[in-house]
């Protein structure tokens, strides 16, 4: 069976879905892998070491996917699939997208529906990227930082430490309160998952938040967050609000799943922070939590503050971002690989496969992917 491995075509993507060291193992498992000219590029990976792990380079998408019986991307592909064929991917896919391949009869899993569980961990895309974008977020912050994050004492006088307060403490923000530690600031954070206290705690860090009632139910069974009350929101904006006007850098990660990110940093919290500061905020791929974010834009307010809304946060550190992800996709085929058959095998049964999958046989199967009626 062949495996293509795509180059991305979406503006500003870096990443690649396999890498030598994957390519290597599919080989093994007795895959043809045919990887399209270029596609690891971007991530340092260059075509001859994709050759000497055992690919064949083709010239372009179409000669890697002629005949390919899995597609493996990072985004969804923009060229024609063959029928039949398995992608493993991020689609991002609403209902129409669904609809689309089961109707070129490609069986599509959207590697960002994997349910958070303990047995899938090691496919799990999203905190693959999330632990490298949370890391990444507090290096651009400390280097649009105009001052020093630790606490320097010269001869010439003392440097303080930064105040740096990272906002939603899931996988990004938990690195991004180890990685702003490891730099010498002096971090707190916050979060509404009862959960996530704890966690900031044993980081070394400070937790700053509101907590009540709903609070204690600010948790889905599968470990998000849940959309609150306005009225929940609008208190935690005033502990917020009297806490960021001290700070250096914000770094803002929450997010809420499947709604547009929260804003929990208004212009007018903006107005209070002292020039010179930064807002990184990585959520501006979902709209972003600080209300004057241009997501893909860094931009600099009247009053002096910086904020970066870029987007695509992992696809900032491509190589790393690259070998995490293509690990994750081929942990994802061994784990469900017929070996006699040498090809996958995905049971429709399994709590993994139904998380993932959208389509099958010609069919749309996921749940969230129904037809609107
Ligand atoms: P996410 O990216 O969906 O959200 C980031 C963080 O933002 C979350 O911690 C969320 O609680 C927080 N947030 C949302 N609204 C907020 C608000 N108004 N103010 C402050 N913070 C807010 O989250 P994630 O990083 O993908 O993690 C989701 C959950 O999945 C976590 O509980 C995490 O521990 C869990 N997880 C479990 C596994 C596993 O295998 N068991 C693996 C990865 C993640």
């Amino acid at each position: 069976m062949r495996v293509a491995v795509l180059k991305e075509t979406r503006s500003g993507e870096t990443r690649v879905a396999a890498t030598p060291e994957t390519v290597k193992k599919y080989v093994g498992m007795g895959l043809d892998v045919a990887v399209e000219s270029g596609a690891g590029l971007a991530s340092g990976f260059i075509d001859s070491a994709y050759a000497e792990a055992g690919a064949t380079i083709a010239a372009d998408a179409a000669a890697a996917l002629a005949g390919a019986g899995i597609v493996l991307a990072v985004r969804a592909p923009e060229a024609e699939l063959p029928r039949g064929a398995l992608l493993l991917g991020t689609l991002g896919a609403d209902a129409a997208a669904a609809a689309a391949y089961a109707a070129a009869g490609v069986d599509a899993c959207s590697m960002e529906l994997l349910p958070r569980i303990t047995r899938a961990q090691s496919m799990d895309v999203l905190s693959s990227q999330a632990n490298l974008a949370g890391y990444r977020a507090v290096i651009e912050g400390a280097g649009a930082y105009d001052r020093g994050f630790p606490m320097m004492m010269t001869a010439a006088g003392t440097v303080p430490a930064a105040n740096v307060f990272v906002m939603g403490a899931g996988v990004a923000g938990l690195q991004a309160i180890a990685t702003a530690r490891r730099l010498g600031g002096r971090v707190s954070a916050t979060d509404v998952r009862p959960a996530a206290k704890e966690e900031i705690k044993s980081l070394g860090a400070t937790f700053v938040g509101y907590e009540d009632e709903e609070s204690k139910a600010a948790q889905t069974a599968g470990g998000y967050a849940k959309q609150l009350s306005a009225e929940f929101y609008a208190k935690q904006a005033e502990v917020v609000a009297a806490h960021i006007a001290k700070q250096d850098v914000v770094v803002c990660t929450a997010l809420v799943q499947g709604r547009r990110a929260p804003t929990l940093v208004t212009a007018a919290m903006v107005e209070s922070m002292k020039p010179g500061s930064v807002i990184v905020d990585i959520a501006a791929d979902a709209g972003g939590n600080c209300a004057l974010t241009q997501p893909g834009e860094m931009v600099v307010t009247p009053n002096g503050v910086k904020i970066l809304g870029f987007t695509n946060w992992p696809g900032r550190l491509p190589a790393a971002a690259s070998a995490l992800y293509a690990r994750n996709l081929l942990t994802f085929l061994s784990t469900f690989w017929d070996k006699d058959a040498k090809a996958p095998k995905l049971p429709e049964d399994d709590d993994i496969v139904k998380g993932v999958a959208l389509t099958r046989g010609g069919a749309v199967v996921h749940p969230l992917m129904q037809p609107a009626s």
